[in-house]
């Protein structure tokens, strides 16, 4: 954690003063990106899709909930754009409204645990026990792991039971308050690239400042001449 905040501090510096040091920019970068040579090193999950063609996918983490996701959708739909749910099971079972809207508007869905479970914290059997409940209410092979971890055995495990393991390529920050939705923009404008998969939530934590951003970004990857797509079995 201590790391973590003193990448915050280096981090602030570096987009109100403009300066870093070459070091500092690797390190900032990690909070936002991983380089593509980590990347694959954690083999056999997608972090980034084709990186050829200009389309990036938008993902929303640990939803649907009535106080987020519907104002999500609604943006979406007002800038025709398709996007991907990781959805909570147990926040889908108890809104499956949300759940038919978003399969509706033809949105992507994902597994994301029917407790938001931590891998890191279960055994294997546990943990493909509560991906499996969540499964029975959201129907998918998409998967993405909370907090994007999870043990070896637990990948395999999944991936043996045939799901795709996705991560991302950008990762906004937006549950945390220290950054603000012209921070969350300035770092979607900098990192994505083709073929990024970008991580949102839809959740209490994140709702304020992500709502705002999220035209923002749309906009600017627009203007970028980025087309967004959506995840699913036929982009893997
Ligand atoms: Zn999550």
């Amino acid at each position: 954690m201590a790391l973590l905040h003193w990448l915050g501090a280096i981090d602030g510096i570096v987009f109100r003063e403009r300066y870093a040091t070459v070091l500092s920019l690797v390190l900032i970068r990690l909070l936002y990106q991983f380089p593509t040579w980590i990347q694959r090193l954690y083999r056999g999950v997608v972090w980034r899709m084709n990186p050829s063609s200009k389309v990036v996918y938008l993902t929303f983490d640990d939803g649907p909930i009535p106080e987020c996701t519907p104002q999500v959708l609604d943006i979406l739909r007002e800038y025709d754009v398709k996007a991907t749910f990781f959805m909570v099971g147990e926040n889908a079972e108890r809104y499956p409204e949300l759940l038919a809207r978003i399969r509706e508007e033809g949105h992507g869905v994902g597994n994301h645990t029917y407790h938001h479970f931590r891998g890191c914290k279960s055994n294997t059997p546990k943990y493909l026990q509560d991906v499996e409940k969540a499964n029975s209410i959201l129907h998918t092979s998409l998967f993405r792991p909370p907090h994007g971890r999870m043990r070896y055995a637990q990948k395999k495990a999944l991936q043996e039971a045939g799901y795709t393991i996705y991560l991302w390529d950008v990762l906004t920050h937006d549950y945390n308050p220290k950054y603000s939705a012209e921070h969350m923009l300035a770092v979607v404008n900098r990192y994505t690239r083709n073929g990024s998969i970008i991580t949102l939530h839809d959740s209490l934590k994140s709702k304020n400042r992500m709502l705002k951003a999220l035209p923002l970004i749309i906009q600017c990857l627009k203007e970028k001449g980025m087309e967004f797509g959506r995840l699913d079995t036929e982009t893997k």
